[in-house]
């Protein structure tokens, strides 16, 4: 859509944004194809983040722009309540062939926060099924798990809930797993603490109770706050304790899941199998709104299991919950990821991507720290003028230098599409690089 300057922004109240400063200088796309954005002055972006870890297919793909296009002239809405139609069958059918084996029961939502509340509630109705009273939910500090009341409540970003006082009560945090002691880590992994880190949920087991904890919600990676890989054996000794005490382990993969790690899912890529997975996102290359939780078979029985024929089982759901847009877009994804062997290629641009970042990046005077998780990379440049200061300005700077990335804080996030190649991943650094050398240079 072309943007007409005589149009006021000002009646758009836009979400997680500096709304005033944004009003005086707006940076507007226009047209999107493949790797690139195209602004409203003309210029051309690369897409150095994936829109927010959307698109790995490329922007304006052509079979889900056809397949979406053919959708609305069959049909545009069914109540999924007590009824359905064909294309979201098939989508869960398509995704829990991704998914861990044990896994192939899938609830629709719209979005990666409806999706975890959505999953909190899995939980408290699997928990209810089974006659216990389950109080506590666990979490961890610095996660995102979106914005929706539950996701908040298990959110560890500060600002995210500091004044957002209803939240769900009884939620413990875990301590966060990032060592700033510990950078430039090859691979992104510490060999240091994942096991000690873990064993916080053992202790709150034993102060709490461990048949009183529900849940445990975790982004395998955490992304939004600043992509911060796992160190090893944390997720496989969260598995454990999460055995011992019948607590249900939560993946968060609304970033990681449909290959960013260059597997399936993240699940897949660290070889621990969870109870229940959240996505979004990349579900639907980013095009129609749509999130998922994924749950074990045995979750999904005792929940339907739990009410007698006839009546409804699980008062949950959504209005637009597989909504036919939505599931001809993901449809057509999941056969992009097949025939465009879209998480093999993520796959094998990795390793290269670690090393442009490492080579391009690592001894630049503002670098604090690359950390690289599959295609994801958190670049923390030192902060300047107050914490997110300096982020918030490169993120407009390098957007008008030609590469629209996604800052948190101080923390850049890279994350390429998956179609995209090794020139790419060179023009996404070299480009970084030089937004901040200008800025060294002058100010
Ligand atoms: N969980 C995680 C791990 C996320 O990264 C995000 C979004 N970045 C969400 C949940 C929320 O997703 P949405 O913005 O689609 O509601």
């Amino acid at each position: 859509m072309a943007y007409d300057a005589t149009n006021s922004l000002e009646a758009h109240w836009m979400p997680f944004s500096d709304n005033r400063g944004f009003k005086e200088d707006p940076r507007l796309v226009v047209r999107a194809e493949g790797v690139h954005l195209y602004d409203h002055r003309g210029g051309q972006l690369l897409d150095g983040s994936s829109g927010l870890f959307c698109s790995p297919a490329g922007h304006c793909h052509p079979k889900i722009a056809e397949a979406v296009a053919k959708q609305m002239t069959e049909y545009t809405y069914v109540m999924p309540f007590q009824a359905g139609h064909p294309g979201s069958f098939k989508l869960a059918e398509k995704i829990s062939r991704m998914l861990p084996e044990q896994m192939n029961h899938v609830f629709f939502t719209n979005s990666g926060s409806e999706s975890v509340d959505t999953a909190m509630k899995i939980v408290m109705a699997y928990w209810n099924a089974r006659g216990e009273t389950r109080p506590r939910f666990v979490s961890r500090e610095r996660a995102y798990h979106g914005v929706n009341i539950g996701g908040v409540s298990l959110s560890g970003m500060v600002k995210n809930r500091d004044i957002f006082h209803a939240t769900v009560p009884g939620v413990m945090m875990l301590r966060h797993t990032y060592d700033p002691s510990e950078t430039f880590i090859p691979g992104g992994h510490s060999e240091h603490n994942g096991v000690e880190l873990a064993n916080d949920l053992e202790r709150m087991a034993q102060t709490y109770g461990g048949n009183n904890i529900a849940a445990v919600f975790v982004e395998p990676v955490a992304g939004s706050t600043g992509a911060l890989p796992p160190p090893k054996g944390y997720l496989q000794q969260l598995r454990k304790i999460c055995d011992q005490y019948g607590i249900l382990l939560v993946f968060d993969e609304v970033i990681t899941g449909f290959g960013r790690m260059g597997t399936a899912f993240a699940a897949q890529k660290y070889d621990v199998e969870p109870d229940i997975i959240t996505m979004a996102k990349a579900l639907t290359n980013g095009s129609i709104p749509m999130g998922a939780v994924a749950c074990r078979d045995d979750i999904y029985e005792t929940v339907v299991g739990s009410s007698k024929r006839g009546l409804t089982e699980f008062f949950h759901g959504y209005t637009y919950s597989g909504h036919p847009a939505a599931c001809a877009a993901g449809n057509a994804m999941m056969e992009i990821i097949e025939e465009e062997d879209l998480i093999q290629r993520s796959a094998d641009l990795i390793p290269y991507f670690e090393d442009a970042l490492m080579d391009g990046l690592k001894g630049h005077e503002m670098i604090k720290d690359i950390r690289v998780a599959g295609l994801m990379a958190g670049v923390e440049v030192h902060a300047e003028g107050g914490p997110g200061m300096r982020g918030t300005e490169l993120q407009k700077r390098m957007f008008w230098d030609g590469l629209s990335v996604k800052f948190t804080g101080d923390n850049a996030i890279i994350a390429p599409q998956f179609i995209a190649t090794r020139d790419h991943v060179d023009e996404i650094v070299g480009r970084f690089r030089k937004t901040l050398d200008h800025m060294l240079a002058n100010g």
